[in-house]
């Protein structure tokens, strides 16, 4: 199954090794390096087979080449994933992530991590302690720290350029936003589009997150369907399906998940509804813009704003690359990322 995965793969190369003493498999699916050393969180994640979690790693690896090609950062892209028989905590995921770290060490700086789903700043911190080819430690271990709120600034700018592209006006004010999901981009985002004037609904399973962002709050059951200009996904991926799409009553969707898209024909479906949308991997790069930028490319903090004010400025080529070739919006980001890697 490896062997099948790997020959049918487009990117540079696999590093795959166990780890007997936690039983988990560590998997570093570097992309490609043609930009640049391949940038890419780290995904920690029960598994029903080892050869799931390195096609996992396989299909984030090229998403991560994509995203930041499109963005135009120096940088390849890649992923690791470890595998582990169930989450670590304490001593045990420390040992772990030390080992781990030693394994990124030996890569030479070919393959530099951040933190992805069930890995965090605490844990870069650890894997930091043992080689420098890592971003998001926390700021009292030299890091850039928690990147969310650059996520949420870069929808925020997303945003606006959908609703210019839309309405005529990117002026939020007065507009409704649906965001699902008031986690640490979500509440964020919500904040920032309310202190423009613009009526912010939102929609979270936990109740008390949603009721704390002070905004109106929409049961999560009823999100999908709640009539807006925007809906902004910030909780779950796939939540763009066959199903779904029909179903919504949106004219835009820019929100900070990731693979939003169940399928890539719901590409299409959205532009033959006539719904603008923002592909999630520009409109979410603030967060890699942060980490990358802050601690691989000597950015300060103002060179950050401004190139997470030029999210929208990407999605503005996309469009109306979209436009001028009458395709959906994922796949001429796609054509943007592949002209950028062709040069
Ligand atoms: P988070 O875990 O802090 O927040 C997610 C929120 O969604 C939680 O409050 C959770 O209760 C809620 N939720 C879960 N299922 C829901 C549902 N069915 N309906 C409504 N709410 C639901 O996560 P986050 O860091 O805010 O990230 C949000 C999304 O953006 C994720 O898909 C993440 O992969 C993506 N993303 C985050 C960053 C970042 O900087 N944090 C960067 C890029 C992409």
């Amino acid at each position: 199954m490896f062997e099948e995965l790997l020959r049918r793969w487009d990117g540079e190369h696999a590093v795959v090794s166990y780890d007997a003493p936690s039983g988990t498999w560590m998997l570093v699916c570097i992309h490609s390096t043609k930009l640049g050393p391949a940038m890419g969180g780290t995904r920690m994640q029960v598994y029903a087979e080892p050869a799931e979690a390195l096609e996992d790693g396989l299909r984030l690896a090229g998403g991560m080449t994509r995203k930041l090609a499109v963005v135009g950062l120096p940088c390849g892209g890649g992923k690791a994933v470890l595998a582990v028989p169930e989450l670590p905590s304490g001593d045990e995921r420390r040992r772990l992530l030390e080992r781990y770290a030693e394994l990124i060490d030996s890569l030479g700086g070919t393959f530099v991590t951040g933190p992805d789903v069930n890995t965090g700043e605490a844990d870069m911190d650890v894997i930091g302690a043992r080689t420098p080819h890592v971003f998001c430690r926390s700021v009292g271990n030299g890091g850039s720290g928690d990147p969310s709120i650059h996520t949420a600034l870069g929808v925020f700018h997303g945003i606006r350029a959908s609703l210019g592209r839309v309405f005529g006006s990117d002026d939020p004010a007065g507009r409704t936003v649906l965001v699902q999901g008031a986690g640490s981009v979500g509440a964020k985002l919500s904040g920032l589009l309310a202190e423009t004037g613009a009526n912010v609904l939102v929609s979270d399973v936990d109740e008390e997150r949603a009721r704390a962002t002070g905004a109106t709050t929409v049961a999560p059951e009823a999100a999908l369907e709640a009539e807006c200009d925007v809906y902004a996904p910030c909780a779950l991926g796939a939540t763009l399906s066959a199903e779904s799409i029909p179903r919504l009553r949106c004219r835009i969707v820019a929100g900070a998940a990731n693979n939003q898209l169940a399928e890539p024909e719901d590409g299409e479906r959205l532009r033959a509804a006539g719904i603008l949308y923002a592909p999630d991997y520009v409109i979410n790069s603030g967060g890699a813009l942060h980490g990358i930028g802050l601690e691989r490319l000597g950015w300060d903090p103002e060179r950050l704003e401004q190139e997470v004010a030029g999210i929208g400025d990407t999605l503005e080529r996309v469009y109306t690359e979209s436009e001028a070739e009458g395709i959906p919006t994922h796949e001429a980001a796609e054509r943007l990322a592949a002209a950028r890697l062709r040069r």
